[in-house]
């Protein structure tokens, strides 16, 4: 059997991570080998890859995607590349945004013009629900404009017009993905979901941002990952696809499920100032994903959280040794939300 490989940048991160595990396990495709490319930022955790390490089919390579002639090398040996390295945290885009844009924009155009040079088969670049900005009502199918309001977004937003950029004017088979929030375990303690849990755990307060009425589609990182090798092996050259679960929750009926399955009232939650420019709600229209690759996502946020909440449970070794004050940490006050 030949044997398909793999480049996944950021796949010692969270998403990435939870795509290698996946690609290299029992259900994976057969014949596959991965090498993972990852600077290992402060959101990439060598332990997300413990269970393939060990795996003939698992190669490593500790490296930036800005680096070009790595990537070029790298590139030059592989039939794919799935592209998940970014800076991914909004609240850091907001105190700073150099690295965002190195990473995001200048990263993903170095690996495209690698690809450019050795044509792989497929070039997906993996980004996000929020380069479309914020909807009021309705969804967003993929051809809407892209109208990115934080610095993070906005450098999701370059990346994907550059990546569709080099279809349009080379012909290379680039696919993009454009997913919602996404949890599950592994996930650094910095966004919401294992901040509160974690927090929540140790029995500490968890901050709310604003009125908590912010809304999010929520999407277990297995459906996820699963919608990604959709459109790896079966999507096509040139498209995006949007991918959603259909779970809207406001960030309230969020923080209610989270205080349930870590057994806390709100008496924990506390109300912090809101984040600067904080996009409303987003909302994807997944009907292309469902319709052309079959894909339905499989867990419910309470299933799917409560799932979560039993993994940073048992899995404390994981998580103990991160830091995880943040900005949004420290600012948290000591006003309590009613039940
Ligand atoms: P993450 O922060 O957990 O992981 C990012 C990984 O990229 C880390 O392992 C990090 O070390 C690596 N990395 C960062 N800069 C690098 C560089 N210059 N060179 C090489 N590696 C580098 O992020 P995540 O949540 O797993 O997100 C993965 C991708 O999915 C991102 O592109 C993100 O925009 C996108 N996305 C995330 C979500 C979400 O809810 N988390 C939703 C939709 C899309």
């Amino acid at each position: 059997m030949t044997t398909t490989r793999v480049l996944v940048t950021g796949g010692a991160g969270f998403i990435g991570s939870a795509y290698v595990r996946a690609l290299l396990g029992p259900s994976g495709p057969p014949g596959v080998a991965v090498t993972v490319l990852d600077k290992l930022t402060y959101a990439g955790n060598p332990a997300n890859l413990d269970e393939v390490r060990h795996m003939d089919r698992f190669a490593f390579v500790r490296g930036d995607i800005c680096d070009a002639e790595l990537v070029d090398g790298l590139v030059a040996v592989h039939d794919h590349v799935v592209h998940f390295a970014a800076e991914s945290h909004v609240d850091r885009s907001i105190l700073g945004a150099d690295t965002f844009v190195r990473t995001n924009v200048l990263g993903t155009q170095t690996l495209l013009d690698a690809a450019l040079r050795h044509a792989p088969k497929t070039f997906v670049h993996i980004s996000s629900d929020e380069v479309y900005g914020s909807i009021r009502a309705g969804s967003w199918p993929e051809t809407d404009p892209l109208r990115p309001n934080s610095p993070y977004s906005a450098s999701k937003a370059a990346s994907d017009l550059i990546a569709l950029s080099y279809h349009r004017t080379h012909g290379l088979d680039v696919r993009v993905t454009r997913c919602s929030n996404t949890y599950g375990p592994h996930q650094y303690p910095e966004k919401v979901v294992p901040l509160f849990i974690t927090r929540l755990l140790d029995g500490e307060p968890v901050p709310l941002y604003g009125d908590g009425h912010n809304v999010r589609d929520w999407i277990h990182v297995d459906d996820h990952v699963r919608a990604i090798e959709l459109v790896r092996s079966r999507g096509r050259p040139g498209e995006v696809y949007n991918i959603g679960a259909g779970h809207e929750l406001s960030n309230r009926q969020l923080t209610g499920l989270l205080l349930r399955a870590c057994g806390a009232g709100w008496g924990m939650v506390s109300y912090v100032e809101d984040r600067k420019g904080h996009d409303w709600r987003y909302s994807v229209d997944f009907t292309k994903i469902r319709t052309e690759l079959g894909f339905a996502p499989r867990k419910d946020p309470a299933t799917g959280l409560a799932e979560t909440v039993d993994w940073y449970r048992t899995h404390r070794s994981w998580w103990e040794p991160l830091p995880r004050r943040t900005e949004r940490g420290q600012k948290a006050n000591s006003t309590k939300v009613p039940p």
